[in-house]
């Protein structure tokens, strides 16, 4: 067996515990990559895994990914992740989740969890039975917390607006063709606040269904999701599927830039170069996509400092995301360096690594 640093997702994290509850028959790993900023903030994904070692694979670089992703925020918080290990019948029962939120607690608020794939707002109720150290827990009218998918949206938008301008000299929106991949909670948030700025709207979700009831509803026009990466169009939205442009899907293209919520759209970081020789603009995901991570680390702070969190606040924060996007983009023009590479020094540096 190989030594755990010896992986090729090792990143000098700071701590990665194993977790195994013989009576609940919980299995889960936590890993925390950097509390550089604060405790390391990410959510839990809920997964059966062919391989236990796809599970490692996964907390190592999902807990690195949001160290980068909370510290381009501007959140005083560090990068973790936790994985559950589900059976093949993806079995998640009440005595599995206290025994998780007892783990999370062990860990002294050096993690504080939320929801991701496989979990819902439920099952952050019933972890916090166990742990304060847990956000997106349902929230009042007017406070942050709850569903993070709007917020994440918001920032989208307001990121492909700012990409618009910068790459298209557009200031509307107004006829601007962009494909979007994925219709659920982040893209048809991003549908729906570009139609109201008149957007030309190319929808697509593999459930065919869900993209034609989007088009209905906001005017758009339903593609099988096959063929979205390679529409003509002015801003290719990907907020459906992790590593879409690989050499393929970055040889489909037919636009001027990508921009979406989707978590890892590289396939590899050298992706992120043929881009940029393409003369694509790229937003870098993990910058796009932090309003969700902004509402939700937000609620936790407030939480725990005994206030309330007015939700102006997160919308504040959430609107400081076009301004770092192009701090990155004119970074990547002044030096000639493809914009994620430019993000990564930035946030290496931010978590005092670089
Ligand atoms: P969701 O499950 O609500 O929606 C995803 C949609 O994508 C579904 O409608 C699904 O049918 C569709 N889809 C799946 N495979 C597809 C394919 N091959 N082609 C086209 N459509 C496909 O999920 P979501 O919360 O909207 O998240 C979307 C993406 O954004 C994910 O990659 C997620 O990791 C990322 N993300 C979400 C948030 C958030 O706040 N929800 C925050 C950051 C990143």
């Amino acid at each position: 067996m190989s030594a755990l640093w010896t992986e090729p997702d090792w990143d000098e994290h700071e701590r990665v515990e194993v977790v195994h509850h013989r009576a609940s028959g919980l299995t889960a790993i936590i890993a925390l990559h950097s509390t550089h900023l604060g405790p390391a903030a990410g959510g839990t994904r809920f997964w059966h895994y062919a391989e236990a070692s796809g599970a490692m694979r996964d907390a190592l670089r999902l807990s690195r990914g949001m160290s980068f992703k909370n510290a381009m925020a501007g959140l005083p918080i560090g990068g973790g992740k936790a994985v559950v290990l589900l059976d093949k019948n993806g079995t998640k029962t009440p005595e599995m989740l206290e025994a998780f939120g007892d783990a999370v607690e062990a860990m002294g608020g050096r993690y504080v969890t939320a929801e991701d794939v496989g979990a819902s707002e439920a099952d952050m109720v019933a972890i916090a039975q166990r742990t304060s150290h847990v956000c997106g827990l349902p929230a009042e009218e007017g406070d942050a917390g709850g569903d993070p998918g709007p917020f994440t949206a918001m920032g989208i938008y307001l990121g492909i607006k700012a990409a618009a301008a910068h790459k298209l000299g557009k200031d509307s929106m107004e006829g601007v063709r962009v494909a979007v991949q994925g219709c659920g909670s982040v893209g048809g948030g991003v549908a729906r606040l570009l139609a109201k700025d008149g957007a030309d709207l190319v929808l697509a979700d593999i459930d065919i269904k869900r993209a034609q009831e989007l088009a209905r509803e906001v005017g758009g026009t339903a593609v099988e999701s096959d063929n979205v990466i390679g529409t003509q169009c002015d801003v290719f939205s990907p907020n459906a599927l992790g590593a879409i442009l690989d050499d393929e899907g970055i040889a489909r293209l037919d636009c001027a830039i990508v921009a979406g919520g989707a978590n890892n759209q590289l396939a590899r970081r050298e992706h992120g170069k043929r881009l940029h020789e393409r003369g694509i603009l790229y937003a870098p995901d993990y910058v796009i996509n932090a309003g969700g991570i902004i509402n939700v680390s937000w609620e936790y702070l407030c939480r725990q400092r005994g206030e309330t969190c007015d939700i102006n606040e997160v919308r504040q924060r959430i609107a400081q995301i076009p301004g770092r996007l192009q701090s990155i983009w004119d970074a990547s023009d002044a030096e000639g360096r493809p914009s994620n590479e430019v993000a990564d020094a930035m946030a290496m540096e931010l978590i005092g690594r670089g």
